[in-house]
C-alpha cells in the first residue's frame, strides 16, 4: 500500500488517490500544495511504488494540472479497470476515522468535501464542522420540474370544480349537533355557531359523557400512546377487550383492530386476494375507495357487478370455475346514495358459487339491529356473513376500524396483513372510548338513540320531499339530494353556511362520479324539529337563489317517501 504524507490522503491507497485524482486536481491542486505535488506526480508517474510528497514544493502550473488530469483520464479509459474510488457520487473524499483533523487550511476555500467515514456509522465532517458536505456545482438544467407538475395538477382540479377547500369546524363539547365555524385559525372574533347536517357522528356519541369519561380515565391511567406496533409492545388488555367485544357484537369468533376502516378494508382485501391461490374478486361498482384500493393493489382478476345487482353478480360468478377461491365484496348501507343491499340474496348467491363474502358495514354499525351490529343483525344474517368490516369513527364516535369473522381468517390477516402488522397500534383513549360506545350501542340507550335518529330522518326526508327538493331514493339514514353539478353543489353549500349558518358538505368527484354531485344530509337524534324546519326553508331558498328549480311535490313524494 502506498501512502501520502498529507493527513487526509494518508489513509488512502495510491489506487484510490488515482481514482479521485481528476476531481482533486481540478478543484484542489491550485489551493493545496500537497495536491499540487500530486498533480505533478500524476503527470509523470507510471509505477505503483510508494511516493512521498514534500509539503514545501511550489504549486503546479495550470498546464501541469491539465496534463495530469488528461493523462489519468486516458489511463482509466485504456485499462477499463474500475478502480476502487475514494470519491463518492457527491465528490467527497472519503477518509478513514484515523484521520482526526479535517480542517485543512488549504481546502477551506474549495468545493472539496472531506468526509470521515466510520465503518459502522455514517458520520460526516466537513472541514472540521459537523454537517452537510459542500456539494459541487450541479447543472440544474433539464431536471424534472416538481412544482410545475403539482401546480398543473392543482389547477386542473380548480378548473373542474373538484378542488377542495375544507370548512373549518370547531366542535364544542355539549353543543352537538351544532359547532362553530372558524373563519380564521387563531382568532375567535368571527367564529359563529352553525348547525351541522353532514357529520358521520351519527348518534352524537363522540360527546357522550360516558365516552368522554372513558377517554379521560384512560389517558390518566395509561398515557396517550400505545407505545408500539401490535407485535412490539403495542398490545394492551384494552386492545384485546375491544376485539372480544367487537366479535361478540357481530356474533363472530374473532375480530381484529386497525387504525381505520380504510386500512382494514384495504389490508384485508389485499391480503386475502394475494394469499388465496388464483383468487378472483367480485366487487360492487359502488364500492368505497378503501376496498377498491386493496383490490387494485392485489392485481388479481376482478369482476365488477352493477351496484347491488344480485343477478349481475350471479352472472359473473357463473363464469368463474367453481373450485377457484372467490371474494364477493360490497357495502350494506352505501355511503353516498344511502341504498341498502339485498343482503340475504347477495350472501346466498355468493355462497352457492363457493365464494366468501366481505361486507362493509361502516355506515350501518351502531345504527341498525338490536345491538347496533348493522344490517346483518337487523336482517338476522350474521351467521351467513364471512367477513364484516366496520368503523369506530362514525356512529361509535371515535376513530379506528376492524374486521370480524372466523378465528382462522382473522389470524391469517393478523399474521400476513402489512397494514395490520407494520403500524403503531391504537392508543388507550380511543380503545376506551370505543368500548364505552359499544356498551351504549348494545344497551336500551343505544336503541333509543337509534329510534330517535330514524324518526328525525323520516321527518326530515318527508319535509324535504314536500318542499320539492330532488331527494334521492334511499331507505337508510343517509339523505342525498341530487345536484349534478360540482360548482352548483359547492355554491349551495357556501350559501347555506354564509346566509343561514347551516353546514351541509357538497359531495363532488372523486367521492361520487361526475354529474352525480349531491348534498348528503345526515340527521342525528339531537337535531330538533325546529332545526329541521330551518334547514328545509334555508335549502329551498338557496336552491332557488342559485337558479335551480323545485320538483313537482306530488311526483316526488310518490318516489321517495315510502322508503323510510
Ligand atoms: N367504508 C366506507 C363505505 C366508508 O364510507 C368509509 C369512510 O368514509 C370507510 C370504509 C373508511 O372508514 P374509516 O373512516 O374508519 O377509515
Amino acid at each position: 500500500m502506498s501512502v501520502y504524507k498529507c493527513p487526509y490522503l494518508a489513509q488512502l491507497t495510491l489506487q484510490q488517490v488515482r481514482a479521485s485524482a481528476p476531481y482533486i486536481l481540478n478543484t484542489g491542486a491550485a489551493s493545496c500544495p500537497i495536491f499540487g505535488q500530486l498533480a505533478r506526480q500524476m503527470s509523470t508517474a507510471t509505477t505503483n511504488t510508494a511516493t512521498s510528497m514534500k509539503v514545501s514544493s511550489p504549486p503546479p502550473s495550470f498546464d501541469e494540472i491539465k496534463a495530469a488530469h488528461e493523462k489519468i483520464a486516458e489511463r482509466k479509459r485504456i485499462s477499463k479497470i474500475k478502480l476502487p474510488t475514494a470519491l463518492n457520487s457527491y465528490n467527497e473524499i472519503i477518509i478513514s476515522t484515523e484521520c482526526t483533523d479535517l480542517s485543512c487550511p488549504f481546502l477551506k476555500t474549495t468545493p472539496i468535501a472531506l468526509r470521515r467515514v466510520d465503518m459502522d456509522q455514517d458520520i460526516i465532517e466537513v472541514n472540521g464542522k459537523l454537517g452537510k458536505p459542500i456539494r459541487p456545482m450541479i447543472d440544474y438544467k433539464n431536471l424534472f420540474e416538481y412544482n410545475t407538475f403539482f401546480d398543473e395538477k392543482i389547477e386542473a382540479k380548480k378548473r373542474d370544480d373538484s378542488y377542495r377547500i375544507f370548512k373549518r369546524v370547531q366542535r364544542r363539547s355539549g353543543l352537538f349537533p351544532q359547532a362553530e365555524e372558524k373563519k380564521h385559525l387563531d382568532e375567535d372574533h368571527d367564529s359563529r355557531t352553525m348547525t351541522v347536517w353532514c357529520s358521520n357522528d351519527y348518534l352524537g356519541l363522540s360527546q357522550h359523557p360516558e365516552l368522554k369519561e372513558a377517554v379521560i380515565n384512560a389517558v390518566t391511567a395509561h398515557g396517550s400512546g400505545s407505545g408500539g406496533t401490535r407485535n412490539i409492545s403495542g398490545t394492551s388488555p384494552l386492545h384485546e377487550k375491544l376485539e372480544q367485544q367487537l366479535a361478540r357484537l357481530h356474533q363472530k369468533e374473532s375480530a381484529l383492530l386497525f387504525t381505520s376502516c380504510y386500512v382494514a378494508n384495504d389490508t384485508t382485501l389485499y391480503t386475502l386476494a394475494k394469499g388465496l391461490p388464483n383468487c378472483h374478486i367480485l366487487s360492487d361498482s359502488g364500492n368505497h375507495a378503501s376496498m377498491i384500493q386493496g383490490i387494485r393493489n392485489s392485481q388479481v382478476p376482478k369482476h365488477i357487478f352493477r351496484h347491488n345487482d344480485v343477478e349481475h353478480l350471479e352472472e359473473l360468478l357463473k363464469k368463474i370455475p367453481r373450485h377457484i377461491p372467490k371474494i364477493v365484496a360490497f357495502e350494506t348501507v352505501h355511503s353516498m346514495d344511502g341504498s341498502i343491499c339485498n343482503l340475504e340474496a347477495m350472501l346466498d348467491v355468493a355462497r352457492a358459487y363457493g365464494s366468501i363474502t366481505f361486507i362493509d358495514e361502516v355506515h350501518a354499525v351502531g345504527l341498525y339491529g338490536h345491538n347496533g351490529a348493522g344490517i346483518g343483525e337487523r336482517d338476522h344474517l350474521l351467521h351467513k356473513m364471512d367477513i364484516i368490516s366496520g368503523t369506530l369513527g362514525k356512529a361509535f364516535g371515535s376513530i379506528g376500524g376492524y374486521i370480524a369473522g372466523s378465528a382462522k381468517m382473522t389470524d391469517f390477516i393478523r399474521s400476513y396483513g402489512s397494514g395490520f402488522i407494520f403500524t403503531t397500534s391504537m392508543p388507550p383513549t380511543v380503545l376506551a372510548s370505543a368500548l364505552a360506545a359499544i356498551k351504549i350501542s348494545m344497551s336500551d340507550e343505544g336503541r333509543t338513540l337509534r329510534r330517535k335518529q330514524q324518526e328525525n330522518v323520516r321527518e326530515l326526508r318527508s319535509k324535504l320531499i314536500d318542499a320539492g327538493l330532488p331527494v334521492m331514493m334511499s331507505p337508510s339514514h343517509i339523505i342525498p339530494i341530487h345536484v349534478g353539478n360540482a360548482a352548483l353543489a359547492t355554491l349551495l353549500c357556501n350559501h347555506l353556511l354564509d346566509r343561514h349558518s347551516i353546514y351541509i358538505q357538497s359531495i363532488n368527484y372523486p367521492t361520487v362520479e361526475r354529474g352525480t354531485e349531491r348534498l348528503r344530509i345526515a340527521a342525528t337524534p339531537y337535531h330538533t324539529s325546529e332545526m329541521i324546519d330551518q334547514l328545509v326553508e334555508a335549502l329551498t331558498q338557496v336552491w332557488k337563489d342559485v337558479g335551480l328549480s323545485l320538483k313537482d311535490v306530488e311526483q316526488q313524494s310518490g318516489i321517495a317517501r315510502h322508503h323510510n
